[in-house]
C-alpha cells in the first residue's frame, strides 16, 4: 500500500511541474472554445474493481474527446480528501478518470465532490464493498457521463502536470471540472471506510505554469 504519511520518500528527479496544485481562478486564463473542450463520447462501462488498500480502482471502457483528440478511458479512482484545491479550498473527495490516447499520452479528467444531495447516477460507487487489499471483484456498472455533463456547467480547468502517485510521471494533462459533483454525507463516509488512510498528495508548486479555464461555448 502506498504510504501517504511519508510522501517525502516519493521524491523523484521529476520536479518541477508536478500535481496536484492549488487552482486559483484569478490566475487562470479564460478561453471560450467553439465547442466543449471536454466531451464524453460514450457512456463509461465498468467491469471490475480492485482494492489497493487506500484506494479502489474501477476498470472499464469509454471514450472522451479532449481538445479535439480522442482518449480511451482506463480506470477511475478516488482521493480522500481532494488533491487539487480550488482557490485554497479543499473539497472532501475527488474523482480521477484516467485516460490514454493512441500516442500514449495520459490525461486525467477530475471531478471534485461536495457534501449535498444524493446523485443516484453515482450510487454504484458508494456502496459497501466487502473485500480487502489485493482483491479484485466484478463490478458491472454504467456511468452516463454524457448525461451527467449536460446537467453540470461544463467549465473546466486545464493544466499540464503529473501523476499524483509514484512514478509521478510528468506530461499528464489535467482537466478539472469547476462545478463539483454531489454526494450525501453517508455516501462519503461509506466510501471513506474502504480506505485505510487519507490518500491526497501534498499540493505542489505551480512554477509559472499556465492554467486555462475553458468555459462552455454557450455561456459566452
Ligand atoms: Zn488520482
Amino acid at each position: 500500500m502506498l504510504d501517504y504519511l511519508h510522501q517525502s520518500a516519493w521524491q523523484s528527479q521529476l520536479q518541477p511541474w508536478q500535481s496536484p496544485i492549488d487552482i486559483e481562478q484569478a490566475v487562470s486564463k479564460k478561453e471560450t472554445p467553439k465547442h466543449s473542450a471536454v466531451s464524453f463520447l460514450t457512456s463509461y462501462q465498468f467491469t471490475t474493481v480492485e482494492h489497493h488498500g487506500n484506494n479502489l480502482q474501477f476498470n472499464g471502457q469509454g471514450q472522451a474527446q479532449l481538445n479535439d483528440r480522442v482518449f480511451d478511458f482506463q480506470q477511475l479512482h478516488f482521493h480522500f480528501p481532494a488533491e487539487h484545491l480550488l482557490n485554497g479550498k479543499r473539497y472532501p473527495l475527488e474523482w480521477h478518470f484516467v485516460h490514454q490516447n493512441e500516442l500514449g499520452q495520459q490525461a486525467v479528467v477530475a471531478f471534485w465532490v461536495k457534501e449535498g444531495p444524493i446523485d443516484q447516477a453515482m450510487a454504484p460507487f458508494y456502496q459497501q464493498f466487502s473485500f480487502s487489499e489485493g482483491q479484485k471483484r466484478l463490478l458491472p456498472a454504467k456511468l452516463m457521463l454524457p448525461e451527467i455533463q449536460k446537467q453540470h456547467s461544463a467549465a473546466v480547468f486545464n493544466y499540464l502536470g503529473s501523476l499524483t502517485t509514484p512514478p509521478l510521471t510528468r506530461g499528464v494533462e489535467w482537466w478539472v471540472f469547476q462545478q463539483p459533483l454531489s454526494a450525501a454525507k453517508f455516501q462519503l463516509q461509506q466510501l471513506r471506510q474502504q480506505f485505510l488512510q487519507d490518500n491526497a498528495r501534498q499540493v505542489q508548486s505551480l512554477s509559472s505554469r499556465p492554467i486555462i479555464l475553458y468555459t462552455e461555448p454557450n455561456l459566452r
